[in-house]
This record gives C-alpha cells, sequence and structure tokens, in this order.
C-alpha cells in the first residue's frame, strides 16, 4: 500500500454521486443490434440475432422480429454484419494508475539498447506535460529472459557488466525540459539525465550514500547512471523528483480509458490506490469515464468503511465498491511468492510474506473487519505456501461467520497444492486468476519451482474442484513483465496454454486447459457474480445493462489457434458505442 492519504474525506465527497439513476419508459428502444451472432451467457437461449436497448439497459434479446417490435421514431439501428457479440468483457484485475503512468510515461520494458532507450525516453518526453519528471520505466524487464536467465542477476560482476549501461549523455539531446529519473526493471540501477542531476544538486563532488555507487567519467563527473544494492535511489534524489501533477494524471487516466476501450473491457475491478479515486470521480462527473470502475481499496481500510457505512452495495453502476484488496506473499517475478520448498535456483529462499500478515493474526483480523464491514475481501496469495495459509485464514474466519453467500476470493491462486484446490470449493472461493501470466511466465516457471509448475496456473483443476474461475490481466504488470489486456491474449492463454509463438505444441501442462466458453464465463457472469451483480451485468438479458462487446470472428467456432488474430469491433456500454475500431 501507498501512503496514508486522507481516504475517508474522499469517500465523503464521492458519496453523493454513488446514487442510482432512474427514467423509464416502454415500447420504443434507442437503439437496436441487428444481425449479430450474439453469445448471451443466458442458458435460456445461448444465441440470439438481435437486441432493443432503452435507457442503457436491455429491453429485447432474440430474433429480429422480436426485437423490431421495439423499433419507433427516433430509433437507432446498427446492423453487425453478423459480428461475434459476448456480454460487456470485465477485466477482474487492473492496475488503471500503473497503466496510465506507463502509457504516457516511460515504458522500458522491452529496452535494453541505447537506440531504444533514446527513442523511448524522447517520445515520453513528448507525451508529458513540460518540466514534469519522467520516472520509473523498468528498462531490461526482458534482457535477462532472453539470454535466459531467470530475469534475477546472480552472477559475478564480470557477466553483469554485459548488461546494458546507459549514461545521461544518450538521453540529455532528448530532455532538455524534463528531468529524468528512470530505473532497470530490478531496481538495482538508475539513469538520470544533466536536469535531473542539476535539479537534484548532484555533482563531481557528491559523496554516494551507502549502498549506491555513482557512476562517474575520467573527470569524476556523474555519467547519470546509478547502482543500488541497498537503501533507496531517493537518498540522494529524494525531495527534487516532483509527484506527478493533477493534470498529468488525468492525461495519464485518458490514455489508460483510450486502451480499454480499444481491449473491449466494459468493467474493471482495480487495485486502485485512495488518491486514485479522486481521479475517477473526476473523470465519471466529466463525463469521460468510459469504463465502470470497480475500485478495490486495501483491506486496512476496513474499518473506517465500517464506521461510515460503506459496504459492497455502495455505488452506481460506474463506480461501485466491490471488495478489499489484501497480500499474502510476493510475486513469482521476484522469488516472492511463498512455497513450503525453496526455489531451486535459490535454495534458500521460500518466499517472503508481506506487510499486511504482521504482527501474526493480523490478516485474520483484518478479514474480520472487511466481513464486519459488509465488504469482501480479495486478497493476494501466489505460492503454495502462501495459498495454504490464505485458505486457512479463510476457513477459519468463515467457520465462525456462517455466512451463506459470501463469495470471498483468492487473487492469483498461481501455484496450488492438489491438496489444498478442493478447499476452494469447500470453502465456496472465487479465484481470480491471470491467464495471460502463463504465456509469460512460462519460459522460467520450471526453472524456479520445478516440478511444482505442473501444479501451476491449473485453471482447469481448480475449476472442478469447485472455484468459481474470474479473469484479470493484471494490466499493465509488474516491473518485471508486461501483461496484455486485449481479452485475446487471455483467452489465448487459457484454452491453448502456449506462448504468443504458440509453444510448447499442444500447451504446457495441456490438461489444464479450460474451453473458450468457459473462458467467456470467467470474463463476463462470473466476474458479475464475484462482485454480487450478476442481476445487472455479466449476460445478455432483458433488464441488465446494455454493455456488448463486438468480435471479429465466433470464438467458437474458430481453430483455437486463431485466438489470437481477434479484434474488437466494437466496445458499447448502456447501448452507446464508446470505441469503434477505425479499421473496421
Ligand atoms: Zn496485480
Amino acid at each position: 500500500m501507498r501512503r496514508s492519504f486522507p481516504f475517508f474525506m474522499l469517500i465523503a465527497f464521492l458519496l453523493p454521486l454513488l446514487s442510482g439513476c432512474g427514467g423509464s419508459g416502454v415500447g420504443v428502444a434507442d437503439v437496436i443490434y441487428l444481425d449479430g451472432s450474439f453469445y448471451t451467457m443466458d442458458e435460456q437461449q445461448p444465441r440470439v440475432e438481435a437486441v432493443a436497448i432503452k435507457n442503457g439497459r436491455f429491453v429485447a434479446v432474440g430474433s429480429r422480429a422480436e426485437v423490431d417490435r421495439w423499433r419507433g421514431p427516433g430509433t437507432r439501428t446498427v446492423d453487425l454484419e453478423g459480428a461475434f457479440v459476448v456480454p460487456g468483457l470485465n477485466d477482474s484485475h487492473t492496475h488503471f494508475d500503473s497503466a496510465g503512468r506507463l502509457l504516457l510515461g516511460a515504458n522500458l520494458l522491452a529496452v535494453s539498447d541505447a537506440e531504444g532507450m533514446r527513442e523511448e525516453i524522447a517520445a515520453a518526453a513528448e507525451r508529458m506535460p513540460e518540466g514534469s519528471w519522467i520516472t520509473g520505466g523498468s528498462w531490461g524487464a526482458y534482457e535477462s529472459w532472453s539470454a535466459g536467465s531467470t530475469g534475477e542477476e546472480k552472477t559475478e560482476a564480470g557477466e553483469k557488466s554485459e548488461l546494458f549501461r546507459p549514461t545521461r549523455e544518450l538521453i540529455d539531446p532528448v530532455t532538455p525540459d524534463h528531468p529524468v529519473l528512470v530505473s532497470r526493471w530490478d531496481s538495482s540501477m538508475y539513469l538520470a539525465n544533466s536536469l535531473a542531476l542539476q535539479e537534484a544538486g548532484i555533482t563531481a563532488s557528491t559523496r554516494a550514500p551507502v549502498g549506491i555507487t555513482i557512476h562517474r567519467d575520467a573527470e569524476g563527473e556523474p555519467t547519470g547512471l546509478f547502482a543500488v544494492s541497498r537503501g533507496s535511489i531517493m537518498s540522494l534524489f529524494g525531495d527534487a523528483v516532483d509527484p506527478p501533477s493533477h493534470e498529468q494524471r488525468l492525461a495519464e487516466a485518458r490514455l489508460a480509458l483510450e486502451e480499454i476501450r480499444k481491449a473491449g473491457i466494459t468493467m474493471i475491478g482495480d487495485i486502485t490506490p485512495a488518491d486514485m479515486l479522486r481521479i475517477f470521480k473526476e473523470l465519471k462527473d466529466n463525463g469521460e469515464l468510459t469504463v465502470r470502475v470497480r475500485p478495490r481499496p486495501p483491506l486496512t481500510v476496513a474499518e473506517g468503511f465500517r464506521d461510515i457505512g460503506i459496504t459492497t452495495t455502495t455505488g452506481d453502476p460506474w463506480l461501485r465498491f466491490t471488495g478489499l484488496k489484501g497480500y499474502v506473499d510476493g510475486i513469482m517475478g521476484t522469488h516472492g511468492a511463498q512455497f513450503f520448498e525453496p526455489y531451486e535456483d535459490d535454495p534458500t529462499n521460500y518466499g517472503h510474506d508481506r506487510p499486511m500478515m504482521r504482527p501474526p493474526g493480523n490478516m485474520e483480523r483484518l478479514v474480520r473487519e472487511t466481513a464486519a464491514a459488509g465488504m469482501v475481501p480479495h486478497i493476494h496469495a501466489i505460492g503454495t505456501r502462501g495459498v495454504d495459509i490464505l485458505l486457512d485464514i479463510y476457513e477459519e474466519v468463515l467457520g465462525d461467520l456462517e455466512l451463506t453467500d459470501h463469495r470471498w476470493r483468492v487473487i492469483h491462486a498461481q501455484v496450488v497444492r492438489p491438496e489444498d484446490r478442493p478447499r476452494f470449493g469447500q470453502l465456496g472461493l472465487v479465484a481470480e486468476i491471470n491467464p495471460y501470466h502463463l504465456s509469460d511466465d512460462m519460459r522460467w516457471m520450471e526453472e524456479r519451482i520445478g516440478d511444482r509448475a505442473r501444479w501451476a496456473y491449473a485453471f482447469r483443476s481448480l475449476k472442478d474442484a469447485g472455484a468459481v474461475l474470474v479473469f484479470g490481466s493484471d494490466w499493465p504488470g509488474t516491473n518485471a513483465a508486461w501483461y496484455h489486456q486485449h481479452p485475446r491474449y487471455l483467452i489465448h492463454a487459457a484454452v491453448n496454454r502456449t506462448t504468443l509463438e504458440d509453444t510448447p505444441a499442444g500447451g504446457w501442462f495441456p490438461g489444464e486447459k479450460i474451453t473458450v466458453h468457459e473462458a467467456l464465463e470467467a470474463f463476463t457472469i462470473n466476474g458479475a457474480w464475484a462482485n454480487f451483480e450478476e442481476e445487472a451485468f455479466g449476460s445478455i438479458e432483458v433488464g441488465k445493462w446494455g454493455d456488448l462487446t463486438v468480435l471479429d470472428q465466433d470464438l467458437l467456432a474458430i481453430d483455437p489457434g486463431r485466438i489470437l488474430e481477434t479484434e474488437v469491433l466494437y466496445t458499447i456500454i448502456e447501448g452507446r458505442i464508446i470505441w469503434q475500431n477505425p479499421e473496421r
């Protein structure tokens, strides 16, 4: 979690907007979508050819003749020309603010050479407000992996020196007005431009704090490159780095919204830092919010939520709370996920827990407070031990509370021991999974956890054990990986279990594949159910909100090998086209 923020003040001024919207009438639809192949996720009528929408909701779903009865003067008609249509897709796991920052600022994940660095920094400088700091970046995330390493340098200095080591001369010419302080993905190196050095007062005479090396040229002048083995680069730059301005944050948010529209996503379950709520509210007030947001602030706000009566039913269809986010362990990308056995490539490391786990009993206390506040715990657990610990806590608390319809959630559920799988069904849990992670992570998974890899991303087994699967992209990823948000990547990974190059042939642990239908469920109706919103979203049924994602090919009819070719044609919310593919 980030530094504390006057969160409840924000909530107080958010409350007035969290009210219903009304207005209805009968007979004449606002818009009719015709000649689609609507895959409704409604068992009563799985496929229909047309829908009518009035006041944002479906008023007719069925054959063209049935829907035509809603046509009247002023009804708009859109011919979908046979396109494949699913309920608006719900990406249950995004990091909206990080995505915006990477889209507006420097995204260096794939950069590991001089030309790439200069180009990307120059592009970021073009996009960013003048004078603003260009930070983050995470260069080289894919450099070590492509070299066949695990992504974490454990080699001697000699080998390390082969890594890309940029200097300020490289980026100074393209950043006359922006101070730059970007990092290597693992925070082991930082690059500053001359303006940043100047603003931080770093000169030839600056002494390096313990744990930090200031790289210098022959004259002793800083080259702009810093190596950090311990401590924080902020001990040198600290106050000089301005936080992003409000203007910058809005610009970031607008870019993130655009990407979400293009991906056909109509709802996100966002991991929302407290101060981001202000941005969401402002966008909503301006009529700029083009995705429904289910923000998930940290579990630690539970007590405050209870005090002011915020529950999962507080909000409106655009912005509404659903759960609170907690963390048990770290992530695989940094050897932080917790296991019963150590990492294969780091034999003394079992992973680590997160601050919410301390002191012992703290997480259980937070889960109880969350339940008492009428909210749902959504808790991150990745390694076998991390998942087991969380299941123990859920079992304990659920045993005491005797809730019948709790829909508690395990986020990621990445590597689950076979003996723990049935507990998902027994405890009635939602597994919020990230299928695309497997396409990216399988490259190093076996190197890190050996045989245990067969338990990783075990979607089939989890589902068969009774877990309710919901899909999240985890967009834009971590400091070590870019995770795509476009639904084709998630569906491809879940159904084919291969990389983007379609390896290995037949899929990675192919017994864990799920079907296209199951993947769509996890993207639509299951996500709505997990949010306690299955009456309003998740399927194309009369009475529900008219949110649709229109795709250029029928995912159930095509060869699964072609899923990655899928394009979004329209993104529709409440019957309104909020994005149309300009190339189609
Ligand atoms: Zn995440």
